[in-house]
């Protein structure tokens, strides 16, 4: 980065050592919105838990479809078609590489990660979770992986169950075997909190569920985009992520379902493209995955997110885990030498991934967020999608820094410095 505005240094020379994974220089070149000024200032993007950035080669993924390739898939027997179907089938087989998973047919494109979970509920779920059965979640949830749970669970008389958060900000693994229990049917749980940044033992989560018989949902909606993630190590049954939340476009997202499980599962949606045959009394369902992509699939989105994953790929997830990582360190560090704040969620940083929640004792979320907009520098505030933890903390808001492959130890003083210039207006 080399652009420098009114009262930030954003000068690279506390980035070189983060250089040594990441040419953070090249990869910042490839994103057009970080050359944008916010309020006459450099934008300091620190919201990448919401939703990232896209490099140019994912919105050339998408124009040069449109210009090159716009057709239908799966339907046509001309050129246009033949070559949509191809790149929005090799797109599956990228995603299935990334994740790992054994056959692209078990990567299930879906609208974002809400959607992934939603069908999980509605299908699997809602055939084997019974009446006097337990779903087991986390208090860390974001709200999309908790409310289809409620849903059945009082839809079917079932239990839902919550493995409880330490004050350390890390699950309480103590009494797991108590929680997830012969009657477990489903656990249901996110790899990575979206408010506190904690990396949770999904393996270990996942080997209990097995145990009992119980299937593990891994909501990666804050995992995939950030980290090396292996289905098959984890022995994952369900995992599920969204591609804006990982350079990709909005509006596509993947669930990854073990082939067995998916196959005997019912439709979540019924219409074109999910049948074998239709006769006017009846239907049969298509193979996977084709059983869970009713109607015209989001084509363009899907190739585009298959840019994504070659961009991450070329990158290396080992080298974006450490990025973030030594963002995370630094930001821990600089973000709780400040008076006034109180950071959510483990303090080693090793435990967690590039996720900064925290509050200010004297100025509200919202007002730190503004105050910082009117800097170039874009945080969140709020409740994360993430009410009841949020909660439990005492606080109905708080402000959020993440971060993602382009970011800065600069753009991290930048926060900073600009947490004391709103000091400056609030406390007296
Ligand atoms: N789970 C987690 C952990 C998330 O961070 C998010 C997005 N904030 C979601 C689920 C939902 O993702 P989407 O809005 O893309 O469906």
């Amino acid at each position: 980065m080399s652009t420098t505005g009114p009262g930030i240094d954003v000068s690279p020379a506390n980035d070189v050592d983060i250089g040594r994974m990441l040419d953070v220089e090249a990869v910042r070149a490839d994103f057009p919105i970080l050359s944008r000024k916010i309020n006459d200032r450099p934008l300091v993007y620190l919201d990448n838990a919401a939703t990232t950035q896209k490099p140019r080669q994912v919105i050339a993924a998408l124009t040069n479809f449109y210009e090159q390739t716009n057709a239908n898939v799966h339907r046509g027997v001309h050129t246009l078609s033949i070559e949509a179907t191809d790149a929005y089938e090799l797109a599956r087989t990228k995603v299935a590489k990334f994740i790992n998973a054994p056959r692209p047919e078990t990567v299930i494109w879906t609208r974002n990660t809400s959607e992934s979970l939603n069908l999980v509920a509605a299908t699997w779920a809602n055939a084997h979770v019974g009446e006097g059965d337990n779903i087991v979640i986390t208090a860390m949830e974001h709200h999309s992986n908790i409310v289809p749970w409620q849903q059945l669970a009082a839809r079917k008389n079932a239990e839902l169950r919550y493995l409880a958060v330490g004050k350390d900000g890390l699950l309480d693994m103590a009494n797991i075997e108590s929680i997830i229990d012969s009657r477990t049917k489903i656990v249901s749980v996110t790899h990575v909190s979206n408010v506190l940044g904690t990396v949770n033992p999904v393996a270990e989560l996942a080997n209990r569920a097995h145990e009992v018989g119980a299937v593990i949902l891994i909501d990666a909606a804050q995992s995939v985009p950030h980290m090396p993630v292996d289905v098959q190590a984890i022995d994952a049954d369900f995992l599920c992520f969204s591609a804006h939340k990982m350079l990709g476009p909005t509006g596509i997202g993947v669930l990854y379902g073990k082939y067995d499980l998916l196959d005997e599962m019912p439709p979540y949606m019924y219409g074109g493209d999910m049948i074998l045959e239709v006769t006017y009394e009846d239907a049969t369902w298509n193979d996977l995955p084709y059983k869970f992509e009713a109607g015209t699939p989001n084509i363009a989105d899907a190739i585009a997110t298959g840019a994504a994953v070659d961009y991450l790929s070329e990158l290396g997830m080992e080298n974006v885990w450490e990025h973030e990582q030594q963002l995370t360190a630094y930001g821990m560090d600089q973000i709780s030498s400040l008076n006034h704040i109180t950071i959510f969620g483990p303090e080693d940083p090793a435990l967690k991934g590039g996720v900064i929640s925290f509050v200010h004792d004297k100025i509200h979320p919202h007002d730190l967020g503004t105050a910082l907009d009117q800097q170039g520098i874009a945080i969140r505030t709020g409740h994360h999608c993430a009410m009841p933890l949020v909660r439990s903390y005492g606080v109905v808001a708080a402000a959020r820094a993440s971060f993602y492959v382009y970011n800065t130890k600069t753009e991290i003083d930048a926060l900073v410095d600009g947490i004391r210039e709103t000091e400056r207006y609030f406390v007296r």
